[in-house]
C-alpha cells in the first residue's frame, strides 16, 4: 500500500529555455523517427512536469505575497510562459500537418485534436509582444483594485472585506458600503477607462494579425470553444430575458413589499433573507470538521477525497496578511491531488468553498486517470458545471455547514441568488460582444453601451444617489471583463446545467450524485455539450432547458408558474409620487 500524498512532498525542478528546447528538440527526434507514441508519452510527462512546477510556483506567491522570492519566481514562471507556449504550439502544429489524424486520434482521444486545431489559431510568434503587454495591463488592473484601503465605520477594508457590509441588515450600512465601494471606483475613473481602452484595442490588434475579422472569433477560440460560435450565446441570452427577468423581478418586488420599502434600491439587492442572509456556523476550523461531516453524509466518494484533501494539506483557506484575496482550486498534474486556496471572511462566502471548489477539486481528481493532460481540466462552462452542481447537490447536507435551524433559510437564499446571477451574467457578456464589435467606441460610448443594456437584463436596478453607477459604471470592478474576456457566459450555462442536476436530485438524489461524479470522472474528454449530454442533461442552447429548471425554482420559491409565463413585462418599482 502506498502512503497518502501529502502538499509539503510535491517538487518539480526549475525548468529553463534552453532545457525545454532541448526537451522539445527530443520529442520532434522520436516524431522524426516515426515513434508517435513515445513522442506523445514524452510530451505529456513534459508538459504536467512543467504545468506542476508553474502551478507550485503562482499558488507559493498567492500563499505570500510580501516574499520576495515567491515573488521573483512568479515573474520568472510569467516570462517563461510565452516561450512554453511558442514549443508547445509549434509541436501541436507538427503533430496536425501529418494527415494521418485517424491515428493520431487513436492515441490521444479525437478531442485533442479538436482543441489543438483551436489553440494553434491563437498564437503566432508574432503576437508575443502584446501578450506581454496585455500581461502587464491586467496585472496594474489587479493591483489598482487591491490598492483599496476602504473606510467603513470605524474599520479600514478592502474591497472583498466589505461584502459583510454590503448584505447587512441594516439597510443604512449596506448604502454605505456602496457609497464607499463605489467612490473608489469614481476616483480611478480615468485609468479605468484607460486600462480597458488599452486592452480592447490591443486585443482587436492580435486578432487582426492572427487573420480575424475582430476579436470575439478569437476570444471563442482561446477559451477552446470548439462546438458553439456567438450565435448559440445570442439565443441563449434570449431565453434568460424571457425566462429569468420576469421572475428575478417579481422576487425584488415581493422582497420590497415585504420590507415596506418605497421602492427597492441597488443596495439592497444584496439582502436576500429578511432575517438576514444566514452565515457559517463557526470559524475556520469549525468548518473544516463539519465539512467533513455534509460529506459523510452526501456520498462516500466526495467524504474519503475531502479526508485525503484534509490529511494531506491541501487547502490554505484562512485569511492572513500578505495572502492574495479571493479563492480558486489548482492543481498538480503529477500529483493528482488538487489544492484549495480561500479566504474565509465569516460570511456565506466561506461556505462556498466547501460547495463550489471542492466540486472543482473532486472532478480533477476523478479525472486523473484520463490519459493526457489536456483532460484533466474541461473547458470552462463545463467545469463550473462540476463546481455549481455540487452546490445544489449539498443542500440535503447543508445544515452541517450553516446550522439545521437555518438550512431552508439558506437553500431559499442560496437559490434566489442563483437566479438572480443569470441576468447579471448575460448582461456582462452582451456588453463584451459589443464592445469588441467596436473596438474604436470612446469610453463614454462604452458606459452607454452598459446602460442601454441593463435596462434590458436588470430593468429594476435602482442605483439612488450612486452617481458613478447610474452613469454606466457597474462593470468596471469585473475583473473577468479586464483579465478573462469572454469568460463570464459560462458561469450562466453551466448554472442551467447545475440547476438540472437539483432537479435530477430532487427526484432520486443517489441517482443524481452518480450520475455528477461519472460527469467529473470524464474530465475534460468532450466538448462542453457532449459532456452535458452525457450526463442525461440537456444543453443550455437546447430550446427548453432553462425554462424547465426556471419553472422548477419558481414553484419551490412559492411563485406558481401559471402566474409566470415567461411572457410577464417586470412591473418596476412604484411609480414616484
Ligand atoms: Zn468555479
Amino acid at each position: 500500500m502506498t502512503d497518502a500524498p501529502r502538499f509539503a512532498d510535491i517538487a518539480e525542478p526549475t525548468p529553463d529555455r534552453a532545457g525545454l528546447t532541448e526537451s522539445y528538440a527530443a520529442i520532434g527526434a522520436a516524431l522524426d523517427r516515426g515513434d508517435r507514441a513515445a513522442a506523445l508519452d514524452d510530451w505529456d510527462r513534459l508538459r504536467r512536469r512543467y504545468e506542476t512546477w508553474a502551478a507550485l510556483v503562482h499558488l507559493r506567491f498567492a500563499q505570500d505575497t510580501t516574499d520576495a522570492a515567491a515573488r521573483a519566481d512568479r515573474d520568472y514562471a510569467d516570462a517563461l510562459s510565452p516561450e512554453a507556449a511558442d514549443l508547445e504550439t509549434a509541436l501541436k502544429r507538427r503533430l496536425l500537418a501529418d494527415p494521418d489524424h485517424e491515428g493520431l486520434a487513436a492515441l490521444t482521444g479525437p478531442h485533442a485534436l479538436r482543441l489543438w486545431q483551436t489553440d494553434i489559431a491563437t498564437f503566432d510568434p508574432a503576437i508575443k509582444p502584446q501578450l506581454e503587454e496585455e500581461s502587464r495591463l491586467v496585472a496594474r488592473y489587479t493591483e489598482l483594485l487591491a490598492s483599496a484601503h476602504l473606510t467603513i465605520g470605524s474599520q479600514t477594508v478592502n474591497l472583498a472585506g466589505l461584502g459583510p457590509y454590503a448584505e447587512h441588515p441594516d439597510r443604512a450600512v449596506r448604502h454605505e458600503a456602496e457609497r464607499v465601494r463605489w467612490d473608489f471606483f469614481a476616483a480611478h475613473s480615468d485609468e479605468l477607462d484607460s486600462l480597458y481602452d488599452q486592452l480592447v484595442k490591443l486585443r482587436h490588434g492580435m486578432a487582426r494579425t492572427l487573420g480575424f475579422a475582430d476579436y470575439t472569433p478569437l476570444a471563442y477560440r482561446r477559451l477552446r470553444r470548439v462546438d458553439y460560435g456567438p450565435e448559440d450565446v445570442v439565443r441563449y441570452r434570449q431565453q434568460i430575458v424571457r425566462h429569468v427577468v420576469p421572475l428575478v423581478g417579481r422576487l425584488l418586488e415581493a422582497r420590497r413589499a415585504d420590507h415596506g420599502w418605497d421602492r427597492l434600491r441597488y443596495w439592497d439587492e444584496a439582502l436576500i433573507d429578511p432575517a438576514g442572509n444566514p452565515g457559517p456556523v463557526g470559524d475556520h476550523d469549525a468548518l473544516v470538521d463539519a465539512a467533513q461531516s455534509m460529506f459523510d453524509a452526501m456520498d462516500p466518494r466526495l467524504a474519503s477525497f475531502y479526508r485525503l484533501m484534509r490529511q494531506g494539506g491541501f487547502m490554505d483557506l484562512k485569511n492572513r496578511p500578505g495572502k492574495a484575496g479571493g479563492g480558486f482550486c489548482t492543481s498538480f498534474p503529477v500529483a493528482g491531488v488538487p489544492f484549495i486556496f480561500a479566504n474565509f471572511n465569516g460570511t456565506h462566502d466561506d461556505i462556498g468553498v466547501f460547495t463550489h471548489e471542492m466540486g472543482h477539486a473532486f472532478q480533477n481528481w476523478e479525472s486523473r486517470r484520463q490519459p493526457g493532460v489536456d483532460y484533466l481540466w474541461p473547458t470552462m462552462e463545463a467545469a463550473e458545471i462540476d463546481s455549481m452542481a455540487l452546490e445544489f447537490l449539498s443542500y440535503p447536507a447543508i445544515g452541517h455547514l450553516v446550522g439545521e435551524a437555518a438550512a431552508g433559510r439558506f437553500r431559499r437564499m442560496h437559490l434566489i441568488g442563483a437566479l438572480a446571477f443569470l441576468p447579471y451574467g448575460a448582461c456582462v457578456d452582451h456588453f463584451q460582444h459589443d464592445v469588441y464589435a467596436r473596438p474604436d467606441a470612446t469610453p463614454a460610448e462604452r458606459h452607454a453601451m452598459w446602460v442601454r443594456l441593463e435596462k434590458i437584463y436588470m430593468p429594476w436596478t435602482d442605483y439612488g444617489d450612486l452617481a458613478f453607477l447610474a452613469k454606466g459604471g457597474r462593470w468596471q470592478a469585473k475583473p473577468h471583463i479586464y483579465g478573462s474576456p469572454f469568460y463570464y457566459i459560462d458561469y450562466t450555462l453551466a448554472q442551467c446545467c447545475a440547476m438540472q442536476f437539483w432537479v435530477k436530485s430532487r427526484r432520486d438524489y443517489a441517482a443524481a450524485m452518480d450520475a455528477y461524479a461519472e460527469l467529473c470522472a470524464r474530465g475534460g474528454s468532450a466538448p462542453f455539450q457532449d459532456l452535458v449530454q452525457s450526463a442525461g442533461l440537456m444543453s443550455p442552447f437546447a430550446d427548453g432547458a432553462l425554462a424547465g429548471v426556471v419553472r422548477e425554482a419558481a414553484s419551490v420559491l412559492g411563485l406558481a408558474s401559471d402566474t409566470f409565463t415567461g411572457q410577464t413585462i417586470f412591473a418596476p418599482n412604484p411609480p414616484r409620487s
